[in-house]
C-alpha cells in the first residue's frame, strides 16, 4: 500500500546518500595518506555503512563537519574577491598558485601560517556573465575542486552577511556558525523533509568564543537569492539563523562528504529584518566587513594552529 510506498521512499533517500559519502571519505583517506584519521575516518565509515545516522535524518546534523581533530591544512573559501584581497595583503606570504582549479575561474593562493598550510581560493568571475560568481553553484564546485586539489583538513568559509535585529545582530559582528542550513529549498516529497533544509553542525574550535569574546556564534542560513520572499522569512525565523548568505550551506554539505570539517566565519554588512534595502547597506559595508575578516581570519587560524595544530 502506500505506507509501504512511503516507507520505501524514505528508506530510498537515505540510501542514495550515506554509501556515495563513504565510498568518498575511503579515497579521501587513501589518497590523502592521512593516518592520523584512520580511526575518525573508520567509525564514520561505519556508521555511514550500518545507515546507524542515515543521511536525512535528524542524526546526521551530529556528525562529521564538527569533529574535532588535528588540523595542518586550512582551506579558506571567499566566494568574493572583494572579501579575501584584503587577507592576502596581510598573508602577504601567500603565492599565487598559478594551476587555479580545472575548468573554474577560481582564484587560488597558497602558503603557510603560524605553521599551518593555508590555501585561500575565490570564486572568481563568471566566464559568460562576467560578475562574481556568489551563490550555491559555483561555491560548491569550487569547494569541491578545492578540497580534491589541496585536501585540506579543515574548509573555512569567510565571507560576509545579513544579520536579524531580532537575534540582536547588528552591522560589523563577526559571527562564528554552529550550524548551516537552507531556507530557499522547497521538496514536498515525502523523505526530503530534512534533505531540503540541509542542516549540518559545523566545526567551533573550543574556546574561540572565549579568546574572541566579542565574535558572536549563530546558525548559518543559506540561499540563493540576497532578498528573501515571504515564505523564506519563515523559514528562516523558524531555523533560528542568525546569519543570512549564499554559500555556507553549499560548501558544508562538500566538506561534510568529503570528509572535511567545516566552519563559517561571516561579518555583517546588511540587517536582514532592518528598515533599510539590503544591497545598499551591503555596498556601503562590504569594504569595512572585508577589512574586518582581514584581522578575523588570521586570527581565528592562530587560535587553530594553537589549540589544533
Ligand atoms: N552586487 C554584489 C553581489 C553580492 S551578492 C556585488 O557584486 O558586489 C552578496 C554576497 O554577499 C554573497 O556572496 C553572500 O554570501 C553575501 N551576503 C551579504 N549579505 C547578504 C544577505 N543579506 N543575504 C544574502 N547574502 C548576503
Amino acid at each position: 500500500g502506500s505506507s509501504r510506498a512511503r516507507e520505501l521512499a524514505v528508506r530510498g533517500a537515505g540510501l542514495r546518500t550515506a554509501p556515495p559519502g563513504a565510498n568518498m571519505r575511503d579515497t579521501m583517506h587513501v589518497a590523502g595518506q592521512q593516518r592520523n584519521h584512520v580511526l575518525w575516518l573508520a567509525t564514520r565509515s561505519l556508521r555511514a555503512i550500518c545507515q546507524c545516522t542515515p543521511a536525512g535524518a535528524a542524526g546526521a546534523t551530529e556528525d562529521a563537519t564538527a569533529e574535532p581533530r588535528k588540523i595542518r591544512r586550512v582551506l579558506i573559501h571567499f566566494a568574493m574577491e572583494a572579501e579575501g584581497m584584503p587577507l592576502l595583503a596581510e598573508l602577504d606570504t601567500l603565492r599565487k598558485d598559478e594551476a587555479g582549479l580545472p575548468n573554474l575561474p577560481a582564484l587560488c593562493y597558497s602558503g603557510t601560517y603560524r605553521g599551518l598550510d593555508v590555501v585561500v581560493v575565490m570564486n572568481g568571475q563568471h566566464p559568460i556573465y562576467g560578475v562574481t560568481s556568489v551563490g550555491t553553484t559555483a561555491a560548491a564546485v569550487t569547494a569541491y575542486a578545492a578540497v580534491r586539489r589541496f585536501e585540506p583538513d579543515l574548509l573555512l568559509n569567510a565571507g560576509t552577511a545579513g544579520g536579524f535585529k531580532h537575534r540582536g545582530g547588528a552591522i560589523g559582528d563577526v559571527y562564528v556558525s554552529t550550524s548551516v542550513v537552507m531556507h530557499d529549498r522547497r521538496i514536498p516529497i515525502p523523505g526530503f523533509e530534512e534533505y531540503e533544509k540541509g542542516r549540518l553542525a559545523t566545526f567551533v574550535p573550543d574556546g574561540l568564543l572565549k579568546v574572541q569574546s566579542g565574535w558572536k556564534e549563530g546558525i548559518v542560513t543559506t540561499s540563493n537569492s540576497l532578498d528573501y520572499t515571504p515564505e523564506d522569512e519563515i523559514r528562516m525565523r523558524d531555523s533560528g539563523a542568525s546569519v543570512k548568505e549564499m554559500e555556507a550551506a553549499a560548501i558544508a554539505d562538500v566538506a561534510h562528504q568529503c570528509g572535511v570539517a567545516f566552519m563559517a566565519l561571516k561579518v555583517i554588512t546588511d540587517i536582514v529584518d532592518g528598515d533599510r534595502p539590503t544591497q545598499d547597506e551591503f555596498t556601503e559595508n562590504l569594504g569595512t566587513a572585508a577589512a574586518s575578516l582581514q584581522k578575523a581570519v588570521p586570527m581565528a587560524l592562530g587560535f587553530i594552529a594553537a589549540s589544533h595544530g
